[in-house]
């Protein structure tokens, strides 16, 4: 819960703090290739125990939570890590197959087992359609992929601007007038290469992710 408030007031923070001469570009109203960038970069302070030594205390004794019981914590949200990225670039990649030029004679069961038994580790089950209830499916069309890039994005912005001291005043300035005050008034790449200092490469983006696993 603690994680989706700060995923969340990361959006809020994206509108608050935005500026921009538009008001239909402002805040989140942006690529959604960019949309989840705020957002899940405050993911990882939520998972930070500098960050979190500052909030979560005791109601009654005002004692913070020890540090080895929110490295444990966190240690165990990246148990599944790498297969939950893999299902994400399952999703991802059955996504843009169906609103691309998929081939009209499969239903999408056939399509849907083909995909699954090619990119994930659990194998298709006949007979089942649970891509019929997956909403995301239609209401993100064709962009679920955003969320592995914005991931990738968030977690190349952390690495390399907050993870030595997420609490930097400076950094936090920077990220504010660099990234957040333009919503989607400037080009997403542009706002990251002036955050970062460079473009980043699709390899740089893969690497990121793969950092992502490797973590624990
Ligand atoms: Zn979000």
């Amino acid at each position: 819960m603690v994680e989706n408030l700060f995923h969340e007031f990361g959006h809020a923070m994206h509108s608050m703090l935005a500026r921009t001469r538009y008001q239909h570009v402002t805040g989140t109203r942006c690529a959604t290739d960019f949309a989840e960038v705020p957002s899940i970069l405050m993911e990882y302070f939520a998972n930070d125990y500098r960050v979190l030594s500052q909030l979560a205390r005791h109601h009654k004794t005002n004692q913070t939570l020890p540090e080895d019981m929110i490295a444990q914590l966190c240690a165990s949200k990246k148990q599944f890590a790498a297969f939950e990225m893999q299902t994400q670039v399952f999703y991802s990649i059955l996504d843009q197959i169906f609103h691309g030029e998929h081939p009209l004679k499969k239903s999408t069961m056939e399509i849907l087992s083909e995909v699954q038994n090619q990119f994930s580790c659990i194998k298709y089950v006949p007979g089942t359609a649970w891509h019929l209830r997956f909403g995301h499916l239609v209401g993100y069309g064709a962009k679920y992929y955003s969320y592995l890039l914005s991931r990738a994005v968030a977690s190349s912005v952390w690495h390399q601007c907050f993870a030595a001291d997420p609490l930097s005043r400076d950094t936090g300035e920077r990220y504010r007038w660099d990234m957040l005050a333009h919503g989607g008034g400037r080009e997403p790449a542009v706002l990251v290469e002036n955050m970062l200092g460079k473009k980043l490469s699709t390899e740089d983006l893969v690497d990121a992710l793969l950092a992502e696993t490797m973590e624990h």
